[in-house]
């Protein structure tokens, strides 16, 4: 039998749900900003009047539903 101190037990335990919740922080984390680029994939802000706009047409220069202007597909961020 493995003789094993009550404090290296006690470490050992600390150290095994210490590790569980960072990966499951990780985890979660990665998939919190998956689904966010995911749900901002197609959208696009128009740099004259700033109005926000889904287009999930592939096309290089969408154009603004608001004031009809052309805007380039930039990587859109949430805050
Ligand atoms: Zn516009």
């Amino acid at each position: 039998m493995i003789r094993v101190s009550l404090t290296l037990l006690i470490f050992i335990y600390l150290a095994l749900f210490l590790t569980a919740v960072f990966a499951l922080w990780i985890w979660f984390e990665w998939n919190r900003q998956r689904r966010e680029r995911h749900a901002v994939r197609h959208r696009v802000r128009c740099s004259l009047c700033a109005f926000e706009f889904e287009d999930p047409s592939e096309e290089p220069l969408p154009r603004c539903p608001r004031c009809g202007s052309l805007n380039e597909r930039e990587h859109f961020r949430i805050l």
